[in-house]
């Protein structure tokens, strides 16, 4: 066996690529352990521009000064902006980090993981063992290394998205897509989904046909064929294709248990936002405060130190209290019909511009996400009321919601 790192990153996705050079940027000895740490990362990553951290503007490939939202009730126009940061030049930026801070990278899987004493051994397909002295768990959604406070299956976002050369495609290229309920042509609407737009120039867009949260998850075909019937009545079908996007988030993983003996972070970490599925921005604002909490923690106490400032850094109460609140959000999207769902979208962005901005940041006090629900529920037509309240019940969430609600109305 090697030399003991201070700390294994296991993963080479955005969420161990940012944890790992901001980690060797603050003087860690690191190592990463991935099966194919240079794959190139192909997924469109998107997110507000108001949450993009100071000093990342050179990684935006694209931004859109206004973001849409259609619904039966209407086109809505906001003047917030979107941005698409450059996958490839991320990716490399964050390499060229690693490599300049040193950070040695084992191309294997993890297998298994021995924690003796002080140290945890990074055990991997090939037979061997890595030492480190505390380890980040960044392997995605199918991680089994984490330990969370439940087992139930999560729902699933599922999306299929096509870049067209479409001349001509007739969208605003000042205005981006985020959410059109107005169903497909197809001859069913349900399961619910909705089409996702970027676009790009006069030449080049995206469109994505999106299931938001789904358990069992939408088939990726469904929303294929629903894109393919958007295209041929937008008259875009025989446009040329310049690439394909295949999207499976898992939403409303378990947290992660406290007193575990690896860092779970990004999406093994249950850090994608559980009502709406975004991840990007979280991690982009929890990585420099974690990274801090483990090197400090290592060399204040070592290890248990480590994890466990890592651990409040990551699940202050609060945050759990509104990661749990999301996901009774997420357990009355999953249940939903496409007219429900039409209807709900309607009041949420009918709310003010701070409410449901709020409440898609996730940074906010589970109190004031109370009183954004609460005021939500009160705007919502009385048959979404009972489907909401039903859902509580049997999702066993109405003693947090209430407990929340509560504070909220009172805030
Ligand atoms: C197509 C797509 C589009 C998305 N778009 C957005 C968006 O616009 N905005 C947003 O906020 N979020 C978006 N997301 C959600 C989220 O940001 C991404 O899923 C993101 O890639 C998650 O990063 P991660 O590093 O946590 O996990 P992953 O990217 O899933 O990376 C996991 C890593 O772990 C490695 N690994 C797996 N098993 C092992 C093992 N046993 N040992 C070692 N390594 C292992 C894998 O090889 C991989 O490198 C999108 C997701 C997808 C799939």
């Amino acid at each position: 066996m090697g030399t003991v790192h201070d700390i294994g990153v296991l993963g080479s996705g955005p969420s161990a690529l940012c944890i790992a050079s901001a980690l060797a940027a603050r003087g860690a000895s690191v190592v990463l352990v991935a099966p194919q740490p240079d794959a190139r990362w192909k997924p469109n990553y998107c997110l507000w521009a108001d949450e993009l951290p100071a000093g990342m503007a050179t990684l935006v490939e694209r931004s859109w000064s206004h973001a849409l939202v259609a619904t039966s009730s209407g086109r809505r126009d906001f003047a917030r902006s979107y941005v698409k940061l450059d996958t490839l030049r991320l990716q490399a930026a964050l390499s060229d980090e690693l490599r300049a801070h040193g950070v040695d990278v084992i191309e294997d899987s993890a297998v298994d993981l021995e924690h003796v004493e002080d140290e945890t051994r990074i055990v991997t397909a090939s037979g061997h063992a890595t030492p480190a002295r505390v380890v980040v768990d960044a392997t995605g959604g199918g991680s089994s290394f984490t330990r969370r406070v439940h087992a139930r299956p999560p729902a699933f976002q599922t999306a299929y998205g096509l870049e067209l050369r479409a001349p001509g495609h007739g969208f605003d290229t000042d205005r981006m897509m985020l959410m059109d309920f107005r169903p497909a042509p197809v001859s069913s609407k349900e399961p619910p989904s909705f089409l996702y737009v970027l676009p790009f120039d006069d030449e080049r867009v995206f469109l994505e046909e999106t299931s938001l949260a789904r358990r069992p998850a939408v088939s990726i075909d469904l929303l294929q064929s629903r894109l393919e019937a958007r295209l041929a009545r937008l008259g875009l079908l025989g446009c040329e294709r310049l690439g394909e996007e295949r999207c499976v988030i898992p939403m409303g993983l378990g947290l992660p248990t406290a007193g575990q003996q690896v860092i779970p972070f990004g999406v093994a970490g249950a850090m994608v936002h559980p009502s709406s599925g975004y991840l990007i921005a979280h991690v982009l604002r929890k990585t420099g405060p974690v990274a801090e909490a483990i090197v400090a923690g290592l060399a204040a106490g070592g290890r248990d130190e480590a994890l466990s400032r890592s651990h409040a850094a990551l699940w202050p109460a609060s945050q759990r209290t509104l990661w749990e609140l999301y996901g009774f959000g997420l357990e009355t999207l999953v249940g939903m019909n496409a007219k429900e769902i039409d209807r709900f979208f309607s009041s949420f962005f009918d709310l003010p511009i701070d409410c449901w901005a709020g409440f898609l940041a996730g940074t906010q006090e589970p109190s004031a996400i109370g009183a954004v629900m609460t005021r939500l529920f009160r705007s919502l037509p009385v048959l979404i009321r009972w489907h909401l309240v039903r859902t509580g019940l049997v999702a066993g969430a109405a003693p947090l919601a209430r407990s929340v609600l509560r504070s909220g109305v009172a805030g």
